[in-house]
């Protein structure tokens, strides 16, 4: 009977080898997620509930802006802008405020890496993009006066 329980734990044992390196590679495929899927809020007091958010190179970032007020679009509008590295941000701003027919984004500006709509309470937005190089960028709603509260670092490691 010997060699039969010898050659039941050799069997065993080759389960439990295969299974880790299951889970290993497992863990690699979760570690290099090329979809990332971001939710931020942005509500009636001027404010988004996340001022950091991080990713990774070349993922691909499906990212809604979530209006959880009340007040119209006209009134406490928000988008979601992520600008390139380096942008002055008030520079920015005062721009963006002179583009209101534009949703508060100044046309074929090459400091917005990508920018949802202009939407307001109620509404949401999902945008899909590719997460630029590793860098700290800084992410704003450029609805005139909002970037000194609603704004943020999108972190890409
Ligand atoms: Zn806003």
């Amino acid at each position: 009977m010997a060699p039969q329980i010898s050659n039941t734990y050799i069997t065993m044992r080759t389960i439990f080898s295969l299974l880790a390196i299951f889970a290993l590679a497992f863990t690699n495929l979760a570690q290099a997620q090329d979809k990332v899927e971001i939710t931020i809020e942005g509500n009636d007091r001027m404010q988004f509930n996340m001022d950091e958010i991080k990713v990774e190179a070349g993922q691909t970032v499906v990212l809604t802006l979530k209006h959880v007020g009340k007040l119209p679009a006209a009134a406490m509008g928000h988008n979601w802008v992520l600008l390139t590295e380096g942008t002055d941000i008030q520079k920015f701003g005062a721009a963006a405020a002179k583009a209101a027919d534009n949703g508060y984004v100044p046309e074929g500006s090459d400091q917005v890496i990508t920018t949802t709509e202009l939407i307001g309470g109620g509404q949401e937005t999902t945008i899909e993009f590719t997460a630029p190089e590793a860098g700290t960028y800084d992410f704003i709603c450029s609805f005139p006066g909002h970037y000194a509260l609603m704004k943020g670092k999108f972190i890409v490691e």
